[in-house]
């Protein structure tokens, strides 16, 4: 979109394992417009140990998402940099007070919802083991190892990691639909 354009807001929504990564990063590369990722902005406030970085870190390692005060002012702040530019919002909002704070200051044109069957996101999250020692990754669907379970030149155990276990992975796809679906109503209205 040129300068003399009206400038795009786009907010992309999905599970994990929708798919919203590589679907933004397509939409980016075809149209001019910057994608931010609020997952990434709170990794990089983690490594650069920053006040919110130290703050957000106890939340994520919990599994817990960040305070909706805290995580709306991030955003915005970012934001702030960006009003020559259209942007792709990927990971906020993510409740209803973080998509009543963003309405409040920018209006958004398109909201895109990658809605995907959670059987299909169940599969795609739960197909991954690995061998511990190597690193060796393997897709039950793709990559399949020669003998389930087993790690094909040393013979020894896969695992799956955590938070691919169907349990884990139902968690959290249970935590999304209960915050995210009044978010995607809002947008509805
Ligand atoms: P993601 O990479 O989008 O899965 O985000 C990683 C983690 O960052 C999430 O599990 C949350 O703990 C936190 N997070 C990301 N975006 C938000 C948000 N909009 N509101 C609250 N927490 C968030």
């Amino acid at each position: 979109m040129g300068a003399s354009g009206r400038l795009l807001r786009a907010v992309i929504m999905g599970a994990p394992g929708s798919g919203k990564g590589t679907v933004s990063s397509r939409i980016t590369k075809h149209f001019e417009l910057k994608h931010l990722s609020s997952g990434d902005l709170l990794r990089q406030n983690m490594l650069q140990g920053t006040e919110i970085g130290v703050l957000a870190k106890t939340f994520i390692d919990q599994g817990k998402l960040i305070p909706d005060d805290v995580m709306t002012r991030l955003a915005l702040h970012e934001l702030k940099t960006l009003t020559q530019c259209s942007w792709l919002l990927d990971g906020f909002p993510r409740t209803l007070p973080q998509a009543e704070a963003l309405d409040k200051v920018y209006q958004i044109d398109t909201v895109i919802n990658l809605n995907v069957p959670f059987e299909v996101i169940k599969q795609r999250l739960t197909a991954r083991w690995i061998h511990p020692a190597s690193g060796r990754v393997y897709n039950i669907e793709f990559n399949p190892p020669k003998t389930v379970g087993i790690d094909d030149l040393t013979g020894e155990p896969l695992i799956q990691r955590e938070d691919d276990k169907p349990e884990t992975v139902i968690k959290r796809l249970k935590a999304y639909e209960a915050q995210t679906e009044p978010v995607l109503q809002y947008y509805q209205k």
